[in-house]
């Protein structure tokens, strides 16, 4: 599978659990020799700026943000580009829905799975979209800026039981009418992490799951990382949903 990725990613940019050192060395650890990688470009400001205002933009910039959070919605991009025709991941970091188009918290700074869809969409890739978030924390600022947008489904499963919780995203997946599903992939849920509730081969039948509903929808699917705090098992359950997703 190919999986969106830069060097840069390895930076630890800010003090926050997402930015921590070694995080992402723990998903590369796993996956490297099990995947193809394509390296990230940086998002325009134009794209940005489709969702973000000026003085949200601005502010990241101030605080140094800019080019580490323009890079990782650039590779949301990628993976959302090139799911439409094979499953991608992106690997990218800081994660993105916590990010409003005036705001943003929970590490969060520009809103990489939004700015990807709506992305694709202004491009006339696609016409219907459908995101599954499947981090610990509600996507709230996902919510906030494709929430009313008629073109997008918006779903955040929530539950302290793992066979309820696959339950949710079983029946909340479309069988047809979308032209792509991205996973904003979260692994904070998982037991050995923050939430304690997903099991490593849950992963794999969300992955699946995703995978045939694309199918049967005949469109693309695409996951980018989110949260997951726990080094020691975040790279397995990566993995885990990237063995599912794989074609
Ligand atoms: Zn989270």
């Amino acid at each position: 599978m190919k999986v969106v990725y830069h060097k840069d990613f390895l930076e630890s940019y800010t003090f926050d659990p997402a930015a921590a050192e070694g995080r992402i060395e723990a998903i590369l650890d796993v996956i490297e020799k099990k995947v193809s990688f394509v390296e990230a470009l940086p998002a325009s400001r134009d794209d940005i700026a489709a969702l973000h205002t000026k003085s949200h933009i601005e502010h990241i910039e101030r605080i140094g943000i800019y080019k580490i959070a323009a890079l990782a919605a650039g590779g949301a991009i990628q993976a959302a580009t090139i799911g439409l025709k094979e499953p991608c991941f992106g690997l990218i970091r800081p994660p993105g829905h916590h990010a409003s188009a005036n705001s943003a918290w929970g590490f969060c700074y520009f809103n990489n799975m939004a700015i990807a869809i709506d992305k694709l969409k202004r491009e006339g890739k696609i016409e219907k979209a459908f995101v599954l978030d499947i981090d610990l924390h509600f996507g709230d600022g996902t919510v906030n800026l494709l929430g009313e947008k008629k073109y997008v489904t918006l779903v955040n499963p929530s539950s302290s039981n793992s066979v309820d919780f696959i339950k949710q995203v079983e029946k909340a997946l479309p069988t047809e009418g979308v032209d792509i599903i991205g996973i904003s992939a979260g692994f904070d849920y998982a037991r050995e992490d923050w939430g304690g509730v997903l099991k490593r081969e849950d992963y794999t039948t969300i992955g699946r799951m995703v995978k045939e509903a694309a199918r049967s929808c005949g469109g693309g699917y695409f996951a980018v990382l989110e949260g997951g705090y726990n080094h020691q098992v975040l790279g397995y359950n990566c993995m885990a949903l990237l063995e599912g997703m794989a074609a």
